[in-house]
């Protein structure tokens, strides 16, 4: 049984005022998935301090592949242990599309994560132009093989994967649930039997309108939440679903 997972990235938004009533709202969660919220780097301290005892993790949006050193600007995965990181997104398509993150540096990130004991949640999903020709299948599989030769299967596995069609992030097109569930369906037979236990996330203009759908599909075990997440009201609701549908 895979307990699902409901994961709010904040992108780069927010203040300390503006944060402290985001986390005001969402005190007393009631839900049976497991919540975590993706601050910036900033505020993570703020966040992980607030949180504290609450029941929901705290995650980054992001970490260096090298361990230490003369690296500026950059956090490594061990700093964000430190603080009390629980998760951190790798590979998110802002990150490979903005700042041309390619999958050997996410494969890197991805074992660097792990190897701080952080639980690395590997972004994946094709652009509409790659949906259109019919690459969808190949370019996650490519994205997936990058990290799985690094890293290899058990180690995958035991991290978290988001589908995130790049067509559907901040643009309010959600996929439908069958489309995500065919991707979702994909990715654990990529995995074979040891993807049972992973958990694989939906992502893309999730809404409290459209999670329980979503949620309902055997293969999706929750959501990576962008927009929707910076409302407390809506991203308590997406939770509860969360609860309800698994
Ligand atoms: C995201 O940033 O990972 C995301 C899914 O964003 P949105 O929910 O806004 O589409």
């Amino acid at each position: 049984m895979r307990r699902p997972l409901v994961a709010g990235n904040w992108k780069m938004n927010g203040s300390r005022e503006a944060i402290d009533l985001l986390l005001d709202g969402l005190s007393g969660i009631s839900t049976t998935a497991e919540v975590a919220v993706f601050p910036p780097y900033v505020y993570l301290p703020q966040v992980v301090s607030t949180l504290c005892g609450s029941g929901i993790d705290v995650g980054a949006q992001n970490v260096s592949e090298y361990q230490a050193g003369a690296y500026t600007g950059e956090v490594a995965a061990d700093m964000l242990s430190d603080i009390g990181c629980r998760y951190v997104l790798v590979g998110h398509s802002e990150r490979r599309s903005l700042f041309g993150e390619k999958d050997r540096q996410v494969a890197e990130k991805f074992v660097a994560s792990q190897r701080s004991g952080l639980i690395p949640v590997l972004c994946v999903g094709e652009t509409l132009e790659q949906r259109a020709s019919g690459k969808t299948l190949a370019v996650i599989a490519a994205q997936l093989d990058a990290v799985l030769e690094r890293a290899g299967l058990e180690s995958v596995c035991n991290g978290v994967i988001a589908y995130e069609p790049v067509w559907a992030i901040g643009t309010g097109k959600t996929a439908t649930a069958e489309q995500a569930q065919e991707i979702h369906r994909e990715i654990r037979q990529q995995l074979g039997e040891p993807g049972m236990k992973t958990r694989i996330l939906y992502g893309g203009s999730v809404k409290a309108a459209n999670a329980a759908e979503l949620f309902a599909q055997q293969d999706v075990d929750g959501a990576l939440i962008g927009g929707a997440s910076l409302d407390s009201d809506e991203f308590r609701e997406i939770c509860k679903k969360a609860c309800v549908a698994n």
